[in-house]
């Protein structure tokens, strides 16, 4: 089984809630980044770019995860270890009740886990984009592969949930790809995710891909998915591989860090909202919903049409068996 039920019971209360109250747009995901800082200086990353030397503190981390009042909240950055308060944040978050993914790059996590204690609402998200020669090109660090691999084998023994994200960018191969799933498998990650690879506005690498060149990889790569156990889910996966469309939800995972509430996603900024109703009443969502923006022409990322797949589960029975059949299956 992929998600408890006890998750999907919170999902449900949560859409139902929201739906009584007649509300169109609510989050299901709050990205909260405490921090920009990072030990890294990824390619494919704006983060370090923008507000480095700015943190929150935890009070206003919690103010935002009770103003929107998204029942899972991904901890993020910059690099989330690097942040003094992390495990106060952690704790304060999961007495909160909330879905808790902290999602490091692995190279400070092995004295995180001798720090904290499992929870059965925490999972460990190591970012991953490849074996040691790939992912060490794009975080530019030789050794954080082995680092992030070990700590991942640390995180399993104390008993942590794990999952890993890897970004799936043009050069990406099939073979590297099922060699990184299959010592993850062997590691024993309980989830694996992937998203293709996206161009931020201010980040201008010439590694990411075009829509039509994204649905080719990822068909190319059906045969490597499928031996495999993804989180991603299979309506998500139909999208990648060009079966169907999906609109994108921005407002299902609104992200808030140092310099408030970012307008309109994760990805693209057009500004920046002191509170959580001023995103909400300050963003043409209608433009974003239709991929209007041409900065959306391309994307395809998870953050934006995985939460429009749990609004489609919602709404209609068969999308919620298929999801639920996925769930409890391989
Ligand atoms: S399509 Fe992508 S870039 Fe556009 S609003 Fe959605 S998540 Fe952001």
């Amino acid at each position: 089984m992929r998600f408890q039920p006890s998750f999907y019971g919170t999902m449900t209360g949560h859409f139902l809630k929201n739906r009584l109250k007649g509300k169109k747009r609510f989050p299901l995901v709050l990205m909260l980044e405490p921090t920009h800082r990072c030990n890294l200086a990824c390619a494919g990353c704006d983060r370090i770019r923008t507000a480095a030397d700015r943190e929150l503190h935890v009070s206003d981390c919690l103010r935002a995860v009770e103003e929107c009042g998204a029942p899972v909240v991904a901890v993020t950055g910059g690099e989330p270890l690097l942040y003094g308060q992390i495990k106060l944040l952690l704790e304060e978050l999961l007495s909160r009740g909330k879905y808790v993914y902290l999602c490091t790059n692995g190279l400070l996590a092995g004295d995180f886990i001798d720090d904290m204690l499992p929870h059965p609402n925490l999972t460990l998200n190591f970012h991953l984009d490849g074996m040691a020669k790939t992912h060490e090109v794009i975080t530019g660090r030789p050794g954080s592969f082995n680092t992030s691999m070990s700590a991942i084998s640390k995180a399993k023994k104390h008993g942590f949930k794990v999952s890993t994200n890897t970004t799936v960018y043009k050069n990406t191969g099939a073979a590297e790809l099922e060699e990184l799933f299959c010592l993850l498998t062997s590691a024993g990650v309980d989830g694996m995710l992937v998203s293709p690879g996206f161009a931020y506005q201010s980040v201008s690498e010439d590694i990411f891909s075009t829509r039509a060149d994204i649905i080719n990889k990822f068909r190319q790569l059906q045969s490597v998915f499928s031996k495999f156990r993804f989180m991603n889910t299979p309506i998500y996966a139909d999208f990648l591989q060009g079966r169907m469309d999906i609109p994108c939800t921005p407002w299902g995972n609104p992200t808030f860090g140092p310099l408030g509430w970012k307008s309109p996603c994760y990805l693209v900024t057009d500004g920046y909202h002191e509170t959580y109703e001023g995103l909400m009443s300050g963003t043409d969502w209608k433009k974003y919903e239709k991929g209007a923006d041409p900065r959306c022409k391309n994307c395809m990322v998870h953050g934006g049409y995985e939460t429009t797949v749990m609004r489609l589960a919602f709404s209609s029975p068969k999308v919620m068996m298929r999801m639920i059949k996925w769930n409890l299956g391989k």
